[in-house]
């Protein structure tokens, strides 16, 4: 059961890698018909939404580094999403400007996330500390606090996957209303955000195992 454990969470996070490289490099070859970069996508977006003023678009270097920051309303997009037409690069374009109007809408579930995110950090770092103390004082109690801690993070990253379903909704219906893609170009775009979410599933469920893990040795240990 533990190797079990172990073992399966690593295959998945390494299929959903794989994946989603092998759809990138696909759909990264792929140009659209509108002939629209990833920059460009995103200032038409912004623009109809109103929010061109608000929002920045920052070019950023390595590979699907794209984000948005909340913080400092920057949109970053790698080199080859801001400079390039092709399917990959509206898909990823889009999907970050999806978290922009999350943001700007107060969507539920981007709200709980960043409500969040500073427990997160506190709760992550210090819940595996205390799991180790408590695990070479034999203090049974105290590891399980530090997996309670533990599980805020699980419960962080579950909030994210309909954050993430979302954006990429968002992404889709913002770029078919702007006349940016084709219904054909719609279902790639498509293949392209939904293995980009993968990611996101099997980070969750790996984390998942993780604390069954813990869980599974404390009840040994406790016996
Ligand atoms: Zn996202």
């Amino acid at each position: 059961m533990d190797l079990l454990l172990i073992i399966v969470p690593l295959i998945l996070v390494w299929a959903s890698q794989m994946y989603i490289n092998s759809s990138y490099q696909k759909y990264s070859t792929h140009d659209i018909k509108s002939k629209m970069t990833g920059k460009d996508v995103t200032e038409k977006i912004l623009e109809s939404h109103n929010l061109n003023k608000k929002i920045k678009i920052k070019k950023v270097s390595g590979t699907l580094t794209d984000n948005f920051n909340p913080k400092t309303n920057v949109v970053s997009l790698s080199n080859d999403i801001y400079s390039s037409s092709s399917i990959a690069s509206v898909a990823v374009a889009a999907h970050e400007c999806g978290h922009v109007l999350q943001h700007d809408e107060k969507y539920l579930f981007i709200m709980i996330r960043n409500f969040l995110v500073p427990i997160v950090n506190f709760s992550s770092k210090f819940g595996y500390i205390i799991i180790v103390v408590g695990w070479l004082l034999s203090l049974f109690d105290l590891i399980l606090l530090g997996i309670l801690l533990m599980s805020v993070a699980l419960i962080f990253q579950l909030i994210t996957l309909p954050t993430e379903f979302n954006a990429s909704k968002r992404a889709a219906v913002e770029l078919v209303k702007l006349n940016v893609i084709t219904q054909e170009e719609l279902k790639e775009v498509k293949k392209m955000l939904r293995s980009a979410a993968y990611t996101y599933v099997a980070s969750f469920f790996a984390n998942l195992a993780q604390l069954l893990r813990y869980l599974l040795i404390l009840r040994r240990n406790d016996d």
